[in-house]
């Protein structure tokens, strides 16, 4: 046990893994963006005490110094689970809305528990099959060794601005513990897209987070002529990807360690095929029963096997994911 600090506390992974965080006993400080985000997150927890669970406002992850305060505590952090990154569509400016909020926010984090919190043994990155897939070569099998090739000129199109941010801020967190030799290390945390239910405290039907968003759309009849292409075929449940967080600050060989988190492959026809299955009632939404997959015959593999091992990680399945999934968004009325 101990105490974390959780960046990004508002976000759709971070709120299962405060969950997490709780039942296995660690005393938890979110960082959020604004008083009202840290206000949800405290009442959605009425029976949790305020030394248990608590919050701080970091209204911007890439300004400088912007954790130099927060991560000087007492009692002391014994670690960090860094999951604040933008994630979203809409690319206005590549470089302030994505690359140096992931980049600064990353590098500005460790180097503040660099110099202000030498009691941190481990800090999580939240980085993603992003900073790993090649969209040009696929190999055969992807595993934590692949990197995704993209440069910075790359980065700055818009289609490719998401993943340039996760990739070079995972490159820069490995290159910081290589060259500062600081107090603590790392372990990283790369899931695919990631599926699951979302916290009623935190969504509406404006604000359902990007990943879950295809299955929102397809609930909602957005998909009734057809889907969309699919984009990259391998998905994971949010509640395994949170307690892989959680089990990267308690396995002591996580250290220095990076974690492909990836469920299986699917396709957006998988994923309307579920939900048919699942939710009788919302047959007349869906698209046909007999459109064809787009996920190639020979798809690529995935090698899940370190997180299982070292990290006891047991994935669940797609019908489950999709049916919580589509439970918890019909709930908050979608
Ligand atoms: P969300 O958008 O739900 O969460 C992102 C969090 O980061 C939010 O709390 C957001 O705050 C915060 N944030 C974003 N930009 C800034 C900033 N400039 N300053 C301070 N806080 C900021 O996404 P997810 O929960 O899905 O993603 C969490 C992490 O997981 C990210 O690092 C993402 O790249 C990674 N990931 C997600 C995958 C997915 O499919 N969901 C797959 C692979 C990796 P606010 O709520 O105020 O906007």
């Amino acid at each position: 046990m101990g105490r974390v600090l959780l960046t990004g506390g508002s976000g759709f992974i971070a709120a299962h893994i405060i969950d997490i965080l709780l039942a296995h006993g660690f005393d938890t400080v979110v960082t959020v963006r604004s008083e009202e985000k840290g206000q949800r997150i405290l009442e959605a927890h009425p029976d949790t005490p305020k030394e248990k669970l608590s919050y701080v406002v970091v209204k911007d992850v890439a300004a400088e110094g912007a954790f130099d305060e927060v991560v000087k505590s007492d009692p002391p952090f014994d670690y960090v689970l860094h999951t604040a990154s933008p994630f979203h569509h809409n690319v206005q400016d590549p470089v302030k809305d994505f690359l140096d909020p992931a980049i600064k926010g990353t590098t500005g984090i460790l180097k503040a528990i660099k110099a202000y919190a030498p009691t941190v043994k481990r800090v999580v990155v939240t980085s993603s099959f992003a900073a790993i897939v090649n969209p040009e070569k696929h190999p055969e099998v992807y595993s934590e060794k692949n990197w995704n090739p993209v440069t910075w000129e790359e980065g700055l199109q818009p289609s490719h601005t998401y993943r340039a941010s996760k990739t070079f801020a995972e490159k820069a967190a490995w290159e910081f513990v290589e060259k500062e030799k600081p107090n603590f290390n790392i372990a990283t945390v790369n899931p695919p897209l990631v599926f699951g239910p979302v916290v009623h405290y935190l969504n509406s039907l404006d604000s359902i987070n990007t990943s879950n968003q295809r299955i929102s759309n397809l609930i909602q009849g957005k998909y009734k002529d057809g889907v969309p292409p699919t984009g990259a075929f391998l998905w994971v449940d949010v509640r395994d990807v949170a307690l892989a967080h959680v089990r990267a600050i308690e396995v002591p060989e996580a250290g220095g360690q990076r974690f492909f988190i990836a469920s299986g492959t699917y396709s957006n026809k998988h994923l309307a095929d579920v939900v048919r299955e699942a939710f009788p009632e919302l047959k007349d939404k869906l698209p046909p029963k007999d459109i064809p997959t787009d996920m190639p015959a020979d798809i690529y593999g995935f090698d899940n096997k370190k997180s299982i091992k070292v990290l006891g990680i047991q994935y669940r399945s797609l019908e489950q994911s999709v049916t919580d999934t589509a439970k918890s968004l019909l709930s908050i009325g979608i």
